[in-house]
């Protein structure tokens, strides 16, 4: 039988990764089930090997399995080797930073077809408002193989819900031609209507 997928989606400091330990930790203590959390190594906002939420009142730091985000197919034969260490099948994968993970929508179905829960947050919009990755991609398969999407909020400083990372560079609003990816960079939440994106073409 194939897996559910759970979505966890909103902009930054909405908090997703608190809830994906949150859910972690459940599953742990009162479904008794193994749960493997893996980690895309690109994240640079944690120590190597674990994933830790910005929110003090979250579960804080738990232990991560990192993997090339470039490819997470590697992980296929840790979660086998997992499985034979602990002498039981594997109940649920939790992957953190999905947008990184190259991939992640055949990735993410693969585990699905090999019978494995899965959970999934990540960011669905890049500083530039635009798709980012393949985490849109992954509500194909909460329609097809049950499950859900949880929409996390942030707000602006002005009080409205934000929509966009606003990315800032030295207390500016990053270009629209910087990278998508770029170390020590810095985000803010921000509304439609005070979201800024300096040379955007559209
Ligand atoms: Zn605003």
């Amino acid at each position: 039988m194939p897996g559910k997928l759970e979505m966890i989606v909103g902009p930054m400091r909405s908090n997703k990764t608190a809830e994906l330990l949150r859910r972690i930790e459940t599953r742990r203590e009162y479904a008794k089930q193994y749960v493997m959390l893996l980690k895309p190594s690109t994240d640079t906002k944690a120590a190597a090997g674990q994933v830790e939420s910005r929110n003090r009142n979250g579960c804080g730091k738990m232990e991560a399995v990192e993997f090339p985000s470039g490819n997470p197919w590697a992980m296929l034969p840790v979660i086998k080797a997992t499985e034979q260490r602990i002498g039981k099948r594997v109940e649920c994968i939790a992957l953190d930073e999905g947008q990184f993970v190259h991939d992640l929508f055949l990735f993410t179905k693969r585990l699905l077809d090999l019978g494995y829960d899965v959970m999934v947050s990540g960011l669905e919009l890049d500083f530039r408002g635009m798709p980012f990755g393949e985490m849109l991609d992954l509500s194909w398969l909460v329609r097809t193989y049950a499950g859900n999407v949880t929409e996390l909020v942030a707000y602006c400083s002005c009080g409205a819900k934000a929509l966009y990372p606003q990315r800032m560079i030295e207390g500016r609003p990053a270009e629209y031609s910087s990278p998508i990816i770029m170390a020590g960079d810095n985000y803010e939440p921000r509304c439609e209507e005070h979201f800024v994106l300096p040379g955007r073409p559209h």
